[in-house]
């Protein structure tokens, strides 16, 4: 395509580590960033499920990960910026120090003169979740003007990052639904329940931050890849979706005492430890009494400090969008070599997740496509992926997805919620769904200002010019 690849795989080095933040340079891996501060007890939650990913990728593209609904995205947690500019002018922004002009625009005094960058004026949706485009909100910070923006404005060079102090105790519990209506409802209460526990800080309260999901065709896939056995785990053929829920715990919880808390769920025994209520929320959810076992016969559980049965739950998780893409892989040898991965990665308010379900469901089957779903469902965000058969199904796939972005929407969402926008043609036109042409020439404004020669990231979010 004539363009340069700049590589920032050498600038990997960790900076600084202090008690709330950390400086590191624009190539450190989550992976290595988590090593780093494991060892202090810090821990670095906007983390995507991808932990090979660069810091600099991530705040590129305002990365947001499964703990989305406990933690928000890589923008809340980046305190400062180091961004080389299409003029090579380095800049430093600090959060705080640069806030835009009331009349909309932000005045960089560049070596090339000053620069006046306007403000775009379209309103973002309330989400959890958002990586569509330039950020814009009268008065806002500059930094949060390169964050999410792709590589389009500038380069990443280093970042300071909040971190916890504390790292939490983890438990990993995978849990199978025959009722998708059920199994919803569980979802919307563990999130209530996880908020006030959150407010009131009662250390015996269920905290959960991240609530996977995995339909029904997910589970099946698994099945038939063995993906299941493989790594122990054995789902009911009845389910309807499975969930795989993240509980955080006092730092330093010990597997023991965390399968104590488990053993007062048994009848008789009052529940008093995040791990029991959890199994009581579940019960409610089955319509089983506490002194039925039905909860416990069917979840898995990866208890505190357990990293071989964790990495066990999480690679099934992970299983699934291996086997779609194996599969993808598979029709483009041997059906059609134009057949590529179609799918989409929306966001509602939680409390339209359900009717959006349904609105995939219908689509889908009214097109005859075979798909399946899973993500962050604790956000609202699932990534329905079609398992194209033919080339016309990635054609009708397409146009599935451009009808989901359209309602979602309607609903209040973003059609673009995690995976950025890129060079993708659907995701482009996605783009413009949620904020109309005008919105992308605002876009195009802030670009113009910032790289008139349209040096980085050429073709990424919109055209060349
Ligand atoms: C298997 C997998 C799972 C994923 N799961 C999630 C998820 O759960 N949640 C989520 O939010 N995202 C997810 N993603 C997307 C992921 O967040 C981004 O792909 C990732 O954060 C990008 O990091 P990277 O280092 O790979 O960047 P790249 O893919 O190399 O780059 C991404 C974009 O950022 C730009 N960029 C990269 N570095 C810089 C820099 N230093 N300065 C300026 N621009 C830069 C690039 O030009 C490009 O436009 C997933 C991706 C994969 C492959």
């Amino acid at each position: 395509m004539g363009d340069v690849v700049l590589s920032t795989s050498r600038m990997n080095r960790i900076v600084s580590i202090g008690s709330d933040v950390v400086r590191v340079e624009a190539g450190v891996t989550l992976t290595a960033l988590d090593e780093a501060l494991v060892d202090r007890g810090g821990y670095y939650p906007p983390a995507p499920t991808f932990m090979g990913a660069f810091v600099g990728g991530t705040i590129a593209t305002n990365a947001a990960g499964a703990a989305t609904f406990k933690y928000g995205t890589t923008r809340d947690w980046v305190q400062a910026l180091t961004v080389v500019l299409p003029c090579g002018d380095v800049l430093d922004v600090e959060r705080g120090e640069t806030r835009a002009h009331p009349d909309g625009y932000f005045e960089l005094e560049l070596s090339t003169g000053v620069t006046r960058v306007p403000v775009p004026r379209y309103s973002m949706p309330r989400v959890p979740k958002l990586s569509a485009g330039y950020f814009a909100r009268p008065e806002m910070d500059l930094i949060d003007l390169f964050i999410g923006s792709e590589g389009t404005l500038g380069v990443v060079t280093a970042a300071t990052l909040r971190i916890v102090g504390e790292r939490p105790a983890f438990c990993l519990v995978l849990v199978p639904f025959d009722d998708r209506t059920r199994g919803l409802h569980f979802v919307e209460r563990l999130r209530a329940v996880s908020l006030e526990t959150r407010r009131t800080r009662d250390p015996r309260g269920v905290d959960a931050s991240s609530v996977e999901h995995m339909d029904e065709r997910c589970l099946a896939l698994l099945r038939e890849d063995g993906a299941d056995r493989t790594n122990g785990v054995s789902i009911p053929g009845s389910a309807k979706l499975a969930l795989l829920v993240t509980l955080e715990l006092s730092p330093g919880t010990s597997a023991e005492q965390a399968f104590d808390a488990i053993g007062s769920a048994t009848p008789g025994q009052v529940a008093d430890s995040p791990i029991a209520r959890f199994l009581t929320l579940l019960s409610e959810a089955y319509c089983a009494s506490l002194s039925d076992a039905a909860p416990l016969e069917h979840v898995e559980i990866a208890l505190p400090g357990d990293r071989a049965r964790a990495g066990q739950l999480l690679a099934l998780r992970e299983a699934v969008p291996a086997a779609v893409n194996r599969r993808i892989g598979l029709a483009q040898a041997h059906v059609d070599p134009r057949i590529e991965k179609t799918a989409a990665d929306m966001v509602v308010p939680f409390d339209r997740f359900g009717e959006l379900l349904d609105f995939y469901d219908t689509e889908f089957a009214r097109r005859g496509l075979d798909a399946a779903i899973w993500g962050h469902i604790s956000d609202g965000n699932v990534h329905p992926n079609i398992l194209p058969r033919s080339m016309a199904d990635v054609q009708s796939g397409r146009e599935a997805i451009l009808a989901f972005g359209r309602e979602v929407v309607r609903m209040g969402g973003s059609p673009l919620a995690e995976h950025g926008v890129g060079r993708n043609r659907t995701k482009q036109r996605l783009l413009a769904e949620l904020y109309g042409e005008s919105g992308v020439e605002e876009m195009r404004r802030v670009k113009r200002a910032i790289d008139p020669e349209w040096k980085l990231a050429r073709g990424v979010l919109f055209g060349n010019s």
